[in-house]
């Protein structure tokens, strides 16, 4: 049994003032695996005072100094890569491909902010005058539990490059995960009060930090809910918000497209990270008059996913994270049914011999409309929808009607009509034939997919607040 039972706040693991405890239950046996004690509100404050102590000091600091902090921290989170991907892969079921590419890119966030370090620059003439961009101060960094340690060490890489310091509540069902970055940064050496973790409840440890007024910025990743939440509660001492939410993100199949390749990329795409991927390409859009062949193609390709035991190194669709997101999943395949959308494969229960986990099939269905409420609602589970267009103009206007505006794919073997389709979607990120990542390039969403954006300079700026000193 885990037991996670101290925070981390001044450079020190300490027992928390708060003694409730969470149950850490295993997705692919829903047995008990440990326990976390959560921090509570007196906790929350503790931490941040030492955030704030620290940023007295934290804000002078060199660009020399701040690049070889993040050395230091990717030293020490380097050596425990193989660590961070099993305690992933247990932890919620993240399976090993996946979870290798999240730790990888946890690693990378303090190479990547290194390089951006090198050439950025920290003051500008701009018309007669000069604008210092200045550390905003503690930074509150709420997290999701879907790619968590990636999304802490990118939030917290970005403050170390900004002088900033951070506070972080990291979802109560990544705690063991969290538990050992923790490790990691403790080993690296920070000054005391850089770094502070505090595990908790989002409604205590998530709503202290939101309201808190020594907390400068809320650098938040999670549902486009929470963030409404966090939005309105940060307006009240004027924080800095850069929210990071939910995506139905569209698969635009030009009918110039490939479809052998990108029918199963796609298919393939849409369960990334057992379906709970905020860019996840969960709307299918495809030629009406090309139907029949794409639905044969993707009625291939998903004979080929492996739903099973996430340390199995062929396996593509884990468990989900818990029973409710299981029967969360559940209601939106009933639901389509009774939408009429056509059942294409998958559909609801476990699969054989997988009774004991959150399992959830394979599922796809097809000729579904954009009004349905499984085009228009983030499932967060391996659920595909594929969605008929007549025309080029359609297949837009379609991919555009969302509340959502993560990430938007599209294939075609015409680069510069990609491009052009490209121009005309609302999304954050757009990506041309295939699944790619930029580290240097900004991400962030449209519309209700968030405020604000991450990595590279974009990201660097929103822990930055601009001064100009008129002479
Ligand atoms: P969630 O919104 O339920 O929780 C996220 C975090 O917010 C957790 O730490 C939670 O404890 C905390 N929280 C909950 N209530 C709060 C409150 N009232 N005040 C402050 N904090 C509170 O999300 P989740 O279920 O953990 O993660 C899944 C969601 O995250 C999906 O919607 C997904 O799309 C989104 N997500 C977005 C991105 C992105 O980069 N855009 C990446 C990954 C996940």
């Amino acid at each position: 049994m885990k037991q996670i039972h101290q925070i981390y706040v001044d450079g020190e693991f300490v027992t928390p003032h708060g003694t409730e405890t969470f149950d850490l239950i295993s997705p692919l046996t829903n047995l008990k695996t440990g326990e976390v004690v959560l921090g509570d509100e007196t906790d929350t404050r503790r931490a941040i005072a030492a955030a704030k102590e620290a940023f007295k000091t934290f804000r002078k600091t060199t660009v020399d100094e701040r690049i070889a902090y993040l050395g230091k921290l990717h030293a020490a989170v380097s050596k425990r890569e193989e660590e961070l991907v099993k305690t992933m892969v247990e932890e919620y079921g993240g399976t090993l491909q996946f979870s290798k590419a999240s730790a990888r890119n946890a690693i990378e966030s303090f190479t990547n902010m290194i390089q951006v370090l090198q050439t950025f620059e920290f003051q500008k003439t701009v018309g007669q005058s000069l604008v210092r961009l200045e550390s905003l101060g503690v930074v509150g960094i709420i997290t999701p539990w879907n790619a968590s340690n990636s999304f802490i060490c990118n939030k917290f890489a970005t403050a170390v490059a900004a002088g900033c310091t951070v506070v972080v509540k990291p979802s109560e069902l990544s705690a063991a995960q969290t538990q050992l970055i923790v490790e990691c940064f403790h080993e690296a050496g920070l000054p005391k009060g850089v770094f502070n973790l505090v595990n908790g409840l989002g409604t205590v440890v998530g709503a202290e930090i939101t309201s808190n007024p020594d907390i400068a910025k809320i650098s938040f990743t999670g549902s486009t809910f929470t963030g409404k939440i966090i939005a309105k509660g940060a307006v009240d001492t004027m924080k800095r918000v850069t929210l990071e939410l939910g995506g139905k993100s569209p698969n635009l199949i030009l009918d110039d497209a490939d479809l052998q390749t990108a029918i199963p990329a796609a298919v393939f795409g849409a369960y990334m990270n057992n379906g709970q991927a905020c860019i996840a390409p969960t709307r299918l859009l495809v030629p009406e008059n090309k139907l029949d062949e794409v639905n044969a193609l993707a009625k291939a390709a998903v004979r080929q996913v492996q739903v099973g035991n996430p340390m199995d190194e062929q396996t593509h669709v884990g468990p989900l994270v818990s029973v409710k997101q299981f029967e969360r999943v559940q209601q939106y395949i009933r639901t389509g049914l009774e939408e009429g959308a056509v059942l294409l494969a998958g559909g609801g229960g476990k699969p054989e011999g997988l009774e004991a986990g959150n399992f959830v099939r394979a599922t796809i269905f097809t000729n579904v409309r954009n009004d349905m409420r499984i085009a228009q609602e983030e499932i967060f589970g391996p659920v595909l929808s594929i969605i008929p267009y007549q025309t080029e103009e359609e297949a837009i206007a379609i991919a555009n009607d969302t509340n959502y505006g993560l990430a938007a794919y599209i294939s075609s073997s015409d680069r510069e009509r990609a491009n052009r389709v490209a121009a005309q979607i609302d999304a954050g990120r757009v990506v041309i034939n295939g699944f790619k990542h930029d580290p240097q390039t900004p991400f962030g969403g449209f519309k209700q997919s968030g405020i604000g954006r991450e990595y590279g300079v974009y990201g660097l700026e929103t822990y930055l607040e601009p001064k100009a000193v008129l002479a």
